[in-house]
């Protein structure tokens, strides 16, 4: 059976071809979200040659400053791309401008006008004040990646109606677990933001798709269903998010 990592960087690993190789032969299936243009057509051209990238989304990574005129391209790409995504508000590595909420507005216009899902990256702090813009928007189809929030913003962001994200780290960090316990399991991806190098008994090694199953088996848990019909659960949600 199928089983997707939801959201896996995979023009950022040193061979890329080789990876997607192997997802193929263990039926592992990516949706691949892209940092800025440059990143958008590498992934596009990793796709034309395996399906077993489900889909490629067209974004500008928030952490980063982009020019204007990288800004107007990835909008205009995102315009006929699959998804939309990673797209946001910063957290990690600077503070929040106008400027982010205003080009994180234009994606939600482009994703709510085109009924494409949206790829949001938006952690703590930020993830109700990105919550408020999508609502604003009409966006209908969203994931929250990787969630870092309290309690009532995951509720709120439930209740909207919009997904949210896990990586391997739900199997033995204390914040993630209490997270996935919120989430309805018809509203729950699962993901290693790979090659996003996670810690605990991940730490020093580049993700690979591989270790979503580590995550799938502590979400079967949770929900008291065995690991076959939850990931049956798990394909239904990206196929409702993504097609
Ligand atoms: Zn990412």
């Amino acid at each position: 059976m199928r089983r997707t990592d939801t959201h896996y960087h995979l023009d950022q690993v040193p061979d890329p071809l080789g990876l997607l190789h192997r997802c193929e032969r263990d039926q592992l299936a990516l949706i691949t979200p892209s940092m800025n243009p440059a990143s958008y057509r590498e992934l596009l051209a990793l796709q034309a040659k395996s399906s077993t990238i489900l889909q490629v989304a067209c974004g500008l990574h928030p952490e980063s400053i982009h020019a204007d005129e990288e800004i107007e391209e990835a909008l205009n790409l995102a315009r006929t791309a699959q998804a939309v995504g990673e797209v946001g508000l910063p957290g990690y590595e600077r503070k929040v401008t106008k400027r982010d909420v205003q080009v994180f507005t234009k994606f939600c216009r482009v994703a709510a006008d085109e009924n494409k899902a949206l790829i949001v990256h938006a952690v703590h702090d930020q993830a109700e004040p990105a919550l408020e813009v999508m609502l604003d928007c009409g966006v209908r189809k969203a994931v929250f990646h990787w969630l870092k929030a309290n309690a009532r913003v995951a509720s709120r962001i439930v209740a909207c109606g919009y997904m949210v994200s896990v990586t391997p780290e739900v199997t033995y960090r204390k914040r993630d677990q209490d997270l996935l316990r919120l989430i309805p399991k018809s509203q729950l991806l699962l993901e290693t933001d790979g090659p996003w190098e996670h810690q605990g008994p991940y730490q020093g090694k580049a993700s690979i798709p591989h270790w979503i199953d580590d995550a799938a088996q502590y979400a079967a848990a949770v929900y008291g269903c065995s690991l076959s019909s939850w990931w049956e659960q798990h394909e239904q949600n990206v196929d409702r998010l993504f097609f």
